[in-house]
C-alpha cells in the first residue's frame, strides 16, 4: 500500500521568473511595513491575478464565499470524536476563532505533536476541500488546461495509480490530490485513531508530502484566480485560509522553502504580520 511519505514529489516545478502578486498582497495585513508591491509582472498560463485594481474597504476576513459557498469537493472528513483526539478536537471547539490565528496552530501544552498535527491537518485539509468546491465553477478544463501557479507547473504522480509524472488540467489536478490526501487521513495505519496505537515512523515525512502538495492549490488559486477571487470578494477569505496553512507550515517545519517559491512574496507577508515571535 502506499502512504504519502512512501510517494514521490509529484513536482514536475519549473523555476519561477519572480512575479509578484500585487492583487492579493494589496490585501496583506501589513500594508505598510512589508515590501513593495510589483507594479506588473510577465503573464503566462492564465494568470489573471496581476492587475491594478485598489483594495476594497473593510474586507471581513471571514467573509463566505460567494460561489458554491458551503460545496465542499469531496465528501467532509472529521475525526471520530470517540477517539484518542476526543480531547483535541473538544478544546479545538472551544477555542476556535479566539486568540490569534498564529496561536491556533501552536502546539497546546501537554498535546502530543502527532495527534496535533492529526487534528490541525484534517481542519486545514476541510478548509482546502471548500475553497477548492468554491473555485470549480471558474477553475475548469478550459480556463486552466494545465496545473500552473504563474511560470511553475505541477504534474500528478502518487507512485502508485500515477507513477509517473503526468500533467493534468488544474481541476482534476486539485481533485485528484485532495482525493490523495484524503485517501492518507483516512488510512489508520497513517493516522491512527484507537488510543495507543503508535504513529509510524514515516508519519512526519508523509505529513510534509501532504502539505507539500496541498500548497499547489494555493499557488494555483492565487495565480491563476486572483482577480476572480477580488470579484467574488473572497479573496480576504482565501488569504485567511492560507495565513492558518502557513503558520502551521512554519511553526512545525513542514515544507521546504524552495516549495513556497510561487506565493513566497505572500508567505514573508504572512508571516510579517504573524505574531509568530509572541
Ligand atoms: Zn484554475
Amino acid at each position: 500500500m502506499t502512504s504519502a511519505a512512501e510517494a514521490d514529489s509529484g513536482a514536475g516545478v519549473n523555476p519561477g521568473n519572480g512575479r509578484t502578486l500585487p492583487t492579493l498582497l494589496q490585501y496583506a495585513d501589513v500594508p505598510s511595513t512589508g515590501p513593495k508591491l510589483g507594479a506588473s509582472a510577465p503573464v503566462d498560463c492564465h494568470c489573471s491575478l496581476v492587475g491594478t485594481l485598489e483594495p476594497r474597504q473593510s474586507a471581513d476576513p471571514r467573509q463566505s464565499l460567494t460561489t458554491g459557498a458551503d460545496a465542499t469537493l469531496l465528501p467532509p472528513r472529521k475525526l471520530p470524536t470517540n477517539s484518542r483526539y476526543a480531547a483535541l478536537l473538544a478544546m479545538r471547539g472551544r477555542t476556535l476563532g479566539s486568540g490569534g490565528l498564529y496561536d491556533q496552530v501552536r502546539l497546546p501544552p501537554g498535546a502530543s505533536e502527532d495527534e496535533w498535527l492529526a487534528v490541525k491537518t484534517v481542519e486545514i485539509f476541510g478548509e482546502l476541500n471548500l475553497l477548492t468546491g468554491a473555485f470549480r465553477d471558474i477553475c475548469t478544463q478550459e480556463s486552466c488546461p494545465k496545473m500552473c501557479a504563474g511560470t511553475f507547473e505541477y504534474r500528478w504522480a502518487d507512485g502508485v495509480k500515477y507513477p509517473k509524472a503526468v500533467r493534468m488540467s488544474a481541476p482534476l489536478y486539485m481533485e485528484t490530490l485532495l482525493s490523495w490526501v484524503d485517501e492518507q487521513l483516512g488510512d489508520e495505519k497513517f493516522l491512527p485513531v484507537e488510543p495507543g496505537i503508535p504513529f509510524v515512523a514515516s508519519y512526519r515525512k508523509g505529513m510534509r508530502t501532504i502539505y507539500k502538495r496541498l500548497f499547489r492549490i494555493f499557488a494555483h488559486l492565487c495565480h491563476s484566480h486572483g482577480q476572480e477571487m477580488v470579484e467574488m470578494e473572497c479573496d480576504a477569505h482565501v488569504k485567511h485560509c492560507f495565513r492558518h496553512f502557513i503558520y502551521m507550515v512554519k511553526e512545525f517545519n513542514l515544507v521546504e522553502d524552495s516549495e513556497l517559491d510561487p506565493l513566497k512574496e505572500l508567505v514573508t507577508m504572512c508571516m510579517a504580520s504573524s505574531g509568530a515571535a509572541a
